[in-house]
C-alpha cells in the first residue's frame, strides 16, 4: 500500500471524487471507507470511528453470524476487558504469541498497578480462568458461550477494517468432554463461516488449516477461510482453533468424566471481525464506489423524488411506496434538498443496490424507474420500468439477481486468479507477482515455508489434504499436503 495511512482526507466538497479502483486499490480503498461514510479517522492514533453506515454494515453482518451461532446452540455472554498479567501468562506459547501487542494499564487514578492488567487481545486467559470455576462434572459439558466484544491489538501500521489498534469481533469458546467433539465444534463454526462469507456478504473463500507457523499461538490446529483481493493478496476471513488441552491444563479445566476420574477438558475458539468487510469492501466495490451484497446492506433500496417546480406530487408518492416498501425491505427516502445527479452519485458511492427514481413522466405513466447498482453506468438492464404496482414484487426478484451476479462476478474472479503451477519456476515467478492463489503440492516443512517467504513474500494460506502431486512445488521434498499460497493482508 502506498497510501500514507494516518493521512486525513481534506474535508470533500459534496460531490466526491474517488480514485480509480483499477488505478490505485489502496488509495481506492481508503477514498470509499472515508467518503461513503463507514468510518472517520479518529485522534487516537490506528483507531477510527465507526459511523452510522459503517455500523449498519457491522449490525448487519453480526446479527447473520448471530442467528447461526444461537442456532447451533450456542449463547451470549460477557467477560471483563482487563485481564490481569499472571492469568494472560499461564499458557506459554499464547503469550508469546501475543506479548508483542498487548497494551497495559499500569495506574488506576492516582495508583500505580501492583499488576499490570491487559487490555484484552483475545480472551481464551479470563475465559478459560472461569470456565475453570464452572465445570466439575462430565455433566456440565459442553459449555458453548460466544462474545460479541471490542479487542486491542498493539499494530504499527493501521488501515479501516483490515487493521485498527481496536476493533470489534466475536470470540466463540467452547469446552467439550471429548477431543472428537472439540473437532466437530470447530469444522461445525468454520462452516458457519464459510455460509455468511459466501452467501451473505458474497466473498467467496477458500476453507482450510492452517500451518504450524501461521497456527493460533497456543492452538494444535487452526482453520481459516481465505478470500482473494482484487491486488492477488488472500485476506484471512475467519479463523477456528482446536485447542486441545492446552488451555484446560493452563487454566486448570478439569472435571469428574463418567469414569469418575479427572481429566483436563477440551477447548475451542472461533472468531470472524469486521475486517470480513474490508473484503466484501474490495472484493465488490468498482470505480463509483461500495457495492454492498444486498444481503448486507444496511439500506437495500434508496427512493429519489424528482421534484419539479412546485409539484409535490413525486414526494407524496415515494413517502407512500417508502411505507408499504418498508414492510419487506431496508428502505431509505432521499428527500434532501439537492441536485439528483448528486443523490444518484451519493448511493452509488454508498453502494445501495437498488435506487428507486420517480420522475414527473414516470408518475403520470404509473411507473417508476429502477436502477441496479451491480451494472456498470450505461450497461443494458441497469434501468428498468417498473408499474408502481409490480414494484415490491420487481425489487424482490432483483435484489436476489443482484445478490447472486456479486457473488459470481468474484467466484470466477478466484477461480480466474487460482493457478496450479506446472514448475518450480512457474510458482515463484507467480508468488512474487502477486498472481493470485497458487495451489500446489507441498511439504508442510517449516523452513521451506520460510523460504518461500523470504524469497517472494509469500506464505502458505491454508492446506488440504491429500497432496495433488509427489513432490513438493517449492522444494522438491516429498508432498504431504495441498496448500494454497499467497501473498496476503
Ligand atoms: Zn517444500
Amino acid at each position: 500500500m502506498t497510501i500514507k495511512d494516518e493521512e486525513p482526507l481534506e474535508k470533500t466538497p459534496f460531490v466526491k471524487e474517488i480514485p480509480r479502483k483499477s488505478d490505485d486499490l489502496s488509495e481506492w480503498y481508503q477514498a470509499v471507507c472515508y467518503k461513503a461514510e463507514l468510518v472517520s479517522l479518529s485522534p487516537v492514533r490506528g483507531c477510527v470511528v465507526l459511523r452510522p453506515y459503517g455500523y449498519g454494515l457491522w449490525e448487519r453482518l453480526q446479527s447473520e453470524l448471530d442467528q447461526r451461532f444461537k442456532a447451533t446452540g450456542h449463547e451470549n455472554a460477557y467477560f471483563p476487558l482487563l485481564i490481569p498479567e499472571s492469568l494472560l501468562t499461564r499458557e506459554a506459547e499464547h503469550v508469546e504469541g501475543f506479548a508483542p501487542e498487548v497494551a497495559w494499564v499500569t495506574q488506576g487514578g492516582n495508583e500505580t498497578l501492583a499488576e499490570r492488567l491487559a487490555i484484552r487481545p483475545t480472551s481464551e486467559a479470563i475465559i478459560g480462568t472461569m470456565y475453570a470455576e464452572w465445570v466439575q462434572s462430565y455433566r456440565d459439558l459442553p459449555i458453548l458461550i460466544n462474545q460479541w466484544a471490542n479487542v486491542m491489538r498493539w499494530e504499527k501500521r493501521t488501515r479501516p477494517f483490515l487493521r485498527t489498534l481496536e476493533f470489534l469481533w466475536q470470540e466463540g469458546h467452547t469446552a467439550h468432554e471429548t477431543q472428537a467433539e472439540a473437532a466437530a465444534e470447530v469444522a461445525q463454526m468454520l462452516a458457519v463461516y464459510e455460509e455468511v462469507a459466501e452467501d451473505i456478504a458474497a466473498v467467496p473463500v477458500y476453507k482450510g488449516e492452517k500451518s504450524a507457523s501461521e497456527r493460533f499461538a497456543g492452538a494444535d490446529h487452526t482453520y481459516s477461510i481465505e478470500a482473494l483481493m482484487p491486488d492477488g493478496k488472500a485476506l484471512q476471513a475467519a479463523t477456528s482453533h482446536e485447542l486441545g488441552q492446552n488451555f484446560a491444563r493452563a487454566y486448570d479445566i478439569t472435571f469428574a468424566g463418567r469414569d469418575q476420574k479427572q481429566q483436563h477438558a477440551w477447548t475451542t475458539s472461533w472468531g470472524m471481525s469486521w475486517r470480513m468487510l474490508g473484503a466484501l469492501i474490495m472484493v465488490h466495490g468498482d470505480d463509483l464506489g461500495l457495492r454492498i451484497p444486498p444481503k448486507m446492506a444496511p439500506i437495500e433500496v434508496v427512493i429519489v423524488p424528482i421534484v419539479s417546480g412546485k409539484s409535490t406530487a413525486a414526494i407524496e408518492l415515494a413517502k407512500q411506496l417508502q411505507a408499504q416498501l418498508r414492510l419487506e425491505f431496508r428502505v431509505k427516502l432521499d428527500d434532501r434538498d439537492l441536485r439528483p445527479g448528486n443523490k444518484y452519485a451519493d448511493w452509488d458511492l454508498r453502494g445501495v443496490p437498488l435506487r428507486v427514481v420517480l420522475g414527473e413522466r414516470d408518475l403520470a405513466e404509473g411507473q417508476v424507474t429502477l436502477v441496479r447498482r451491480d451494472y456498470p453506468p450505461k450497461t443494458d438492464g441497469r434501468e428498468t420500468k417498473v408499474p408502481t404496482a409490480d414494484l415490491a414484487a420487481t425489487i424482490r426478484e432483483l435484489l436476489v439477481a443482484i445478490q447472486a451476479n456479486l457473488y459470481a462476478q468474484a467466484r470466477t474472479f478466484l477461480l480466474d486468479h487460482t493457478f496450479a503451477p506446472a514448475t518450480h519456476d512457474e510458482f515463484i515467478a507467480k508468488a512474487k507477482d502477486r498472481a493470485g492463489m497458487l495451489d500446489i503440492p507441498w511439504c508442510e516443512r517449516p523452513q521451506c515455508e520460510a523460504a518461500i517467504k523470504e524469497q517472494t513474500s509469500a506464505t502458505t494460506r491454508n492446506l488440504r489434504t491429500p497432496a495433488q502431486g509427489p513432490t513438493c512445488l517449492a522444494c522438491g521434498e516429498p508432498a504431504r499436503v495441498q496448500a494454497y499460497v499467497a501473498q496476503s493482508y
